[in-house]
């Protein structure tokens, strides 16, 4: 008998936040507090439909007459709708900029990598660390080469733009660099718009091409707000990709419901590069998944739903604002969440620090330090800080 065909592959380590999501579930302790998983919580800890998407869904659910295949590009009004949304009024009817429905954020930063690397294969792919886990491996599964360079300072807890600038003189013409929109994960530490300025000033004396990943727009400081950084970089270059989800400014999630966008210098590239995408995305997941991106066309197509999405949205931003606020007034730990944005801060905790505020503590955090500031609210933040303060002291001592 020959051995399993599946025994030639390398065991994969699994997911380490996904074992979190468990082990917190397995945990009795009543006290337990997560702040691992990157969702939304309001300060009950839940992750609610919004009420938006709840009157979308009920009018979908009365009015849809077909669920018959739409197509590679998915749901066009969609893409259509929130173009403006992401890119501005004004910028969203470009002839330059077209764009496509995605399985998610995820689908869309993979779809673009797939593009990326079909055009130019040798092409490094420049990550500011840390980032997203699941970034380079997004980029090597499509063959490409995910390289790291210098982004955040831990001693300080900000980002160190000045080590990050000087990384970006080394990259070669024609690489890409991956950029977080707003909102950073896991370091919520984003650009200042005079620091886009300089992004765009080097990729366009560097020919490099930017990859933005849009992620969160909204829960930073307003929905034009996160997104004028991207907006004033595709001002001054000529060609980029945007990688936009609609699963946390929606609470999507497992709708799977995202975006991806090219920026070309002329219409013969835009539609070159739409009938690669759409090629692509055949050979990937034939056509993305309907039911999210119907739930935000419908919202988008109707005043009133958007008006209630953006209040939940705002909402919840203010909420994130509050937290910050709270940890921010706490001490010179927490001083540089007050001025960071998102969900998410990133301590200055090793992973013993990490494994013993769970096991002592019952606090869940991502194996980095990484906190997910929305699992905290007003009868948690204090105890929650004391317990990273007290790890912190142990680990200096
Ligand atoms: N980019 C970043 C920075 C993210 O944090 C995430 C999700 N955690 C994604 C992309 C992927 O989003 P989605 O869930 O829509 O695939």
């Amino acid at each position: 008998m020959t051995d399993s065909l599946f025994n030639t592959l390398a065991p994969s380590p699994p997911d380490a936040l996904l074992a979190l999501i468990a082990a917190f579930r397995a945990d009795p302790r009543l006290d337990k507090i997560d702040v691992g998983i990157g969702v939304y919580r309001n300060s009950q800890g839940q992750t609610p439909v919004f009420s938006a998407v709840k009157a979308a869904e009920q009018q979908l659910a009365e009015t849809q007459t077909t669920k018959a295949y739409l197509g590679a590009e998915g749901d066009a009004v969609f893409t259509e709708l929130l173009a403006p949304i992401v890119f501005g009024m004004e910028h969203a009817s470009s002839d330059r900029l077209t764009g496509v429905q995605t399985p998610g954020g995820t689908g869309a930063l993979r779809l673009g990598a797939e593009l990326i690397a079909r055009a130019t294969p040798d092409a490094r792919v420049w990550i500011g660390t840390p980032t997203w886990p699941n970034h380079a491996p997004i980029f090597s599964a499509a063959g490409l080469l995910p390289t790291s360079h210098a982004y955040w300072d831990a001693s300080r807890g900000r980002k160190d733009f000045g080590r990050m600038m000087a990384a970006l003189e080394e990259v070669a013409a024609g690489d890409i660099l991956l950029l977080h929109g707003c909102c950073h994960n896991p370091t919520g530490s984003g650009f200042s718009l005079p620091e886009w300025q300089e992004i765009a000033k080097i990729c366009n004396s560097r020919k490099i091409t930017p990859f933005i990943d849009l992620a969160y727009q909204g829960l930073g400081d307003g929905l034009d707000e996160d997104a004028a950084g991207l907006r004033l970089l595709l001002s001054t270059v000529d060609e980029a990709l945007i990688a936009y989800s609609c699963d946390k400014n929606f609470g999507l999630y497992r709708e799977r419901v995202g975006a991806l966008w090219i920026q070309a210098g002329s219409s013969k590239a835009v539609s070159t590069g739409r009938s690669a995408m759409l090629a692509l995305a055949r050979a990937l997941w034939s056509m993305p998944p309907d039911h999210g991106a119907a739930i935000v066309r419908t919202i988008l197509e109707n005043g009133q739903l958007e008006r209630d999405w953006q209040r939940e949205l705002a909402g919840m931003r203010a909420r994130l604002g509050e937290v910050r606020a709270m940890l921010a007034a706490i001490g010179p730990v927490f001083a540089p969440i007050g001025e960071q944005r998102g969900l998410f801060a990133l301590l200055p905790l090793a992973a013993g620090d990490v494994a013993e505020l769970r096991e002592t503590y019952a606090i869940y955090l991502a194996p980095d330090g990484r906190a997910n500031l929305a699992g905290l609210g007003p009868d948690t933040i204090a105890r929650f800080a004391a317990a990273v303060l007290t790890r912190i002291a142990i680990s200096k001592a």
